[in-house]
This record gives C-alpha cells, structure tokens and sequence, in this order.
C-alpha cells in the first residue's frame, strides 16, 4: 500500500533526520513546510518535499493520491500517560468533589482509585479489551497515534497481570502504538491498609518478578504521594524494577511536594508527570537529567489543582512533554486537541512549544523518540489530516473543537472520521 498526500497547505513538524528532543527556546520553533507532499509506504513515512519539486510518479500500481488542499498534515499526537484499561465510571465522585468533597476526602471513603480497582478486579479480561478498544477508538479520532497505558487498577498480582495482559492484547489487536506500564504501586489495597511495606514487598517481590517473566512492561510507574508512596518507596520500587530493565516513570507532585522529581533523577526515570507542586530547586534537578517533565494539563483541570511551573521549566531551558492522563477519576477525556489548549491557555505555552510537547517530546517520554513524534523519512506512518484551518495554531485556539479530518497509522487509513 502506497499514499500520497499532495496540495497540503502545511506539513507540520518535519524533521530531516531523527532528532533528539526538544529542549527549553528550541521548543518554539516548529519546523513546517507550505504547500507540500507527502509520501507513505507500508508503515512508514517515504519521502516530503515542497510541491513545486514533486519527482512525479513512476508507479502508480496500489497507489491511493490524497488531496489535502487547504488543509495540514501532523505527526500523529503521542500521549505518553494514560490509565485507559479500566472498567465502570466514576462520575458518583465527580458530584461528590462538586459538593464540596476533595479528591484526597473521596479517596479515604473508599472512592478514587480503590474503587476502580474493585470494578476492575469483577471484570473479565474481554470486556476490559472491548471497553479499551472503545476509547482507543475514540483518541485516534482526535489524532492520537502512540499511547502509552498503565496498570494500576488491579493492586493483586492476579489482577494486575490481567491489565498487564489485556495491554498486551491491545498492543497486537490495535493500530495505534501501544507502550505498557506496571503501576502496582498505584495505591495501597484495603487489605494492607497499615502493612504498606508488605504491599510494597509483594510488588518487588512476586510482582515484578511475573511481569518481568512475562515481559508485560515497558516501564514502571510509583504513584509518589502523600498517603500513597513516599520518596523512598519510590525508590525502592524503581530499584527493583531497574534489576529487571525496566525503566521508571513517575506520578510526582500532583497533590503535594512528595520528592517524586527527586527520586525520578536519582533513578533515571524516563519521566516525571504532573508537577503542580514542582519546586525551583526541583527544576534545577531536572537541568542535570535525561528525566523528561510532564504536564497533563486535563488531570489538573478537571480537579481544580494549582498550576505547574511549565512554562518556567521550558524557560529553565527544559525539554517538556504534554499527555492526557486519560482515567475515571481525573480525566475522563483523552482528547489531546484539548489537552494542548488547555497548555497554551492556562500555562502560557506557545502554539508551537505545545505542538512539540505533544508530538515529539511526548513520544520520547514513551522511548518511542526515534520512531514517532515527527514528519521524518523513514519514521512511522502515523500521521494525521485536518480539516480546512487557517494556521496551526488554529488547533489550540479553536478548543474543543474536532479539526481532524483523517487519520492513518501504519500507513493505513482506518476509515473517515
Ligand atoms: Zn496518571
């Protein structure tokens, strides 16, 4: 299978040769094309070039010409943190948190995330795949491409590893790229209540161990939080899951100044997500790390939290990635048209600084950098049309709103939107 796409308005984020992240003043600039084309074989990204120098065609056998006059041409969105495998709905507590409740007062009731696990732990591992594929379906539609999706709602081995598994299944059945992380240290289960180290010693000790076997996981996430896991749990756990190769990612400083940035650079963790409660010195830690920030700009909307340093961070000179952090608790939407408005619109981040955090920053905070995330020959064909628009910062501007038209990925266009 052959695609062309010509006559595009704009091609946004091309890049000549694979590139490294996008750093500090570098991620105001995006490097675009006018009036260009586009060329995919198989799965992967061909060739681009300005329309005025098209080489013409030679072979026209399975060929499909898309004309994409007056509109642009994106590298799909990586959304590098996501909790989309969950079963029910937790929308009880989102009237609860509207009455007055906090998310912290809601989860000692037994609510937040101890609730999903209990919907989780009764579903079975089909319905789980059903409800994922639904919105798996539902991100690609607003251009997402690579995503990256966490355990966390099992908090059993048994229920942890049929997440794991479940990821596993998506990961062949899916067109999108799929990236899986363990998150048994998500919360700590009822029945370990007051015994955390014993809950911490199943994840290290039998945990781990399964999925490393199984080869289930990416990467390992610690929710790094008050009343959930300190600094040094942290630390532990990602030790452990080092041993096994497996790198660390980190909810850090969401609710409270916790030290998850800390413990994300003192074990090289691949990121560190959240960040309302990133301090200076935290930023400073940052500077001397290969640890990648993360905002997930929805997460700290729907729950009304403080605003993170993003845009001091990126003025410190750091690389920032942008994700939805999809999940029933805090954000039921994995949008990302919307995720990088809200960015723009409420952290002071640029059209073009928003646009990097979600394409190519995004997808190396999954270590998916050199194969996603940008208009590269020789990269993946996952890429997204829009409608008619006037500019790319059209997209964050025009919030809420749809403005992709069409969507391939591997190369293959899974129907109109
Ligand atoms: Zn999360």
């Amino acid at each position: 299978m052959k695609i062309l796409i010509k006559n595009i308005k704009e091609l946004v984020q091309i890049e000549q040769s694979p590139g490294g992240l996008k750093r500090g003043r570098s991620m105001g600039i995006l490097a675009t094309l006018k009036d260009a084309w586009l060329s995919i074989e198989n799965d992967l990204i061909t060739g681009f070039g300005e329309m005025k120098y098209f080489p013409g065609i030679s072979d026209w056998t399975n060929l499909e010409v898309i004309d994409a006059t007056g509109k642009m041409v994106f590298p799909c969105w990586c959304d590098s943190h996501t909790h989309l495998v969950y079963a029910g709905s937790r929308e009880l507590e989102f009237v609860d948190r509207i009455n007055g409740l906090s998310y912290e007062e809601i989860a000692g009731r037994g609510g937040g995330i101890l609730n999903s696990a209990k919907q989780l732990q009764a579903a079975t591992e089909e319905e789980l795949i059903q409800s994922a594929l639904n919105r798996l379906n539902e991100i690609k539609c607003f251009g997402t491409g690579a995503v990256e999706i966490k355990s966390g709602y099992g908090l059993t081995i048994a229920s942890e590893l049929k997440m794991l598994r479940v990821i596993k299944k998506l990961k062949e059945i899916s067109p999108l790229t799929i990236q899986a992380t363990f998150l048994g240290a998500h919360a700590i289960p009822p029945e370990y209540k007051g015994q955390k180290e014993k809950y911490i010693s199943i994840i290290t000790n039998e945990m781990l161990p399964a999925i490393a076997e199984e080869k289930l996981a990416d990467f390992c996430d610690v929710f790094c939080e008050k009343n959930y896991f300190s600094k040094d749990d942290t630390i532990k756990i990602l030790e452990v899951a080092a041993k096994y190769g497996i790198k660390g990612k980190i909810h850090a400083e969401q609710l409270s100044h916790s030290g998850g940035i800390e413990a994300g650079v003192q074990c090289g963790a691949i990121s560190v997500d959240h960040l309302e409660f990133a301090s200076e010195n935290d930023i400073e830690l940052l500077k001397n790390s290969n640890t990648i920030p993360t905002i997930l700009p929805g997460a700290q909307f729907f729950l009304g939290l403080q605003i993170p340093p993003a845009r001091k961070m990126i003025d410190a000179g750091l690389p920032l990635a942008i994700s939805s952090d999809y999940n029933p608790g805090s954000c039921p939407s994995g949008n990302m048209n919307f995720m990088i408005s809200l960015a723009c619109i409420n952290y002071k981040i640029t059209p073009e600084e928003a646009i990097n955090a979600a394409t190519i920053n995004s997808a190396f905070a999954m270590g998916l950098g050199n194969s996603h995330g940008s208009i590269c020959v020789g990269k993946k064909a996952n890429i997204f049309i829009t409608k008619e628009v006037s500019s790319y910062g059209f997209l964050p501007y025009s919030f809420s709103n749809n403005l992709v038209e069409r969507v391939i990925l591997n190369g293959e266009i899974p129907g109109r939107i």
